[in-house]
């Protein structure tokens, strides 16, 4: 399963989907043609089915709605999930109706919660596996899809593990379009189990409409990212409920402008090729990561180009306006002393700095900016990154004065978006 636990999506939490129907805005237009790849995790069964014929059934399923809408998928395995060497024919299966197969590790750990030497042992022992397995068929282990969709909550891990894909040969096929269909299949078992048809039915209509607002809405944020409509890489599971619903699904892809493509046609795109180095404790889809990395960069360009203004207002003698990025109540540190205030700040400085021979020339060299962004729980369930609430920068100051030496020092400021610009709430200068 891919979706963060802990956001796990309740039947009942999707009556809070409705109100989304109207953000999401007008179907996407059925005048362009958009690529997508389906691809399929958990293989061979995700959900709880014990009994290898209605484990054989549910695989037969699977592949005749792909079969009916010619859909290529990418089938990810994760061999925890074969409970005897005998189910290694339902993936066999997956290959034979022209399917590939990629790697999905054996246990199906989180990166998050996982030391990365341990995670990439079990993730390297799939990939054996996955090669021993296709090879004799013809195929090769080419993809790759991080459980939970977790890819590392430090820079050490993610670099860990790209360099470990690169040298094993591996691509990760991210996911663009992220849901959570695998939330309905017990209650889909429960109601199947009890001959409830209307209940199924309710389930069913869930499902559908659950899918068709994740895709909907995550199709219209990568487009806008990008300015053009965008192939996409959809996440579903191999479990019952999907066997049902499937055929509608696909239907509606289609009559919605979609053409089924493979992962290569998809990959080909330039928008799976911009690097990131986004690091997170949560499984983000592609355009989440790649949303983000813009809105860090614009934070910290935003914050750069403050501090120069702010500088200029300093060389120019104006302390009113180089004092009013301080929000009205900044706390203001220096070895001699607590400041607060932005009023009481710039009397402090009209003091110590009274007239041009005094202020210098003041220059700022910026060491590092952090921006904070937190995370955001979508109505359904999933998390997604939280707009960059505040950004941190360590700098260096220096006065240069014509008749004495410099003066340089340290500062740390923590700023926080204020009515479309940002403000000073702390600063630390020493
Ligand atoms: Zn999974």
């Amino acid at each position: 399963m891919h979706a963060n636990a802990p956001f796990a999506l309740t039947l009942l939490a999707l009556a809070g989907v409705g109100r989304l129907a109207t953000a999401a805005g007008p179907p996407p237009t059925t005048t362009t043609t958009r690529p997508i790849v389906i691809t399929v995790d958990d293989l061979p069964i995700a959900g709880p089915h014990d009994d290898l014929a209605e484990r054989k059934e549910i695989t037969e399923r699977l592949l005749a709605a792909l079969k009916k809408h010619h859909v290529p998928a990418v089938g990810f395995v994760t061999w925890k999930n074969l409970r005897s060497e005998k189910e290694t024919e339902l993936l066999a299966a997956w290959l034979a109706a022209g399917h590939e197969l990629g790697n999905h590790t054996v246990r199906h750990l989180s990166l998050t919660t996982t030391p990365v030497e341990e995670w990439i042992a079990d993730a390297e022992d799939a990939r054996a596996r996955l090669a021993a397995f296709v090879a004799p068929r013809g195929r090769k282990a080419r993809f790759f899809r991080f459980p939970f969709l977790n890819e590392g909550d430090t820079l050490e891990k993610l670099d860990a593990v790209r360099a470990y894909l690169d040298k094993s040969g591996q691509r990760n096929l991210p996911v663009t379009l992220d849901d959570q269909d695998w939330s309905f299949e017990a209650d889909w078992v429960k109601a199947r189990k009890a001959g409830d048809a209307a209940e199924m039915s309710r389930i069913g209509e869930e499902y559908r409409s659950a899918l068709r607002l994740a895709i909907r809405d995550q199709e219209a944020r990568g487009d806008a990212l990008f300015k053009r409509p965008l192939p996409q890489v959809l996440l579903l599971h191999a479990n019952e409920v999907g066997a049902a619903q499937w055929d509608a699904l696909f239907t509606w892809l289609e009559t919605t402008g979609h053409r089924f493509a493979t992962a290569d046609e998809v990959l080909a795109d330039p928008a799976f090729a911009e690097p990131h180095q986004i690091v997170a404790r949560y499984g983000y889809g592609l355009w989440d990561r790649l949303d983000l990395k813009r809105r860090i960069s614009k934070a910290r360009d935003e914050v750069t180009a403050l501090l120069t203004t702010q500088a200029g207002a300093w060389n120019r003698g104006d302390m009113a306006a180089f004092c009013s990025v301080y929000v009205d109540d900044a706390l203001f540190l220096t070895p001699s002393g607590v400041t607060r205030g932005r009023q009481t700040i710039l009397e402090r400085y009209l003091k110590r700095y009274p007239d041009a021979a005094a202020r210098g020339t003041l220059s700022v060299e910026i060491l590092s900016v952090t921006p904070v962004h937190g995370v955001e729980i979508t109505a359904f369930g999933d998390a997604r990154p939280g707009r960059v609430q505040g950004v941190s920068v360590a700098a260096r100051w220096t006065i240069a004065y014509t008749e004495k030496p410099p003066a340089t020092g340290l500062t740390l400021l923590n700023l926080r978006p204020e009515a479309g610009s940002w403000q000073i709430v702390e600063d630390a200068s020493m």
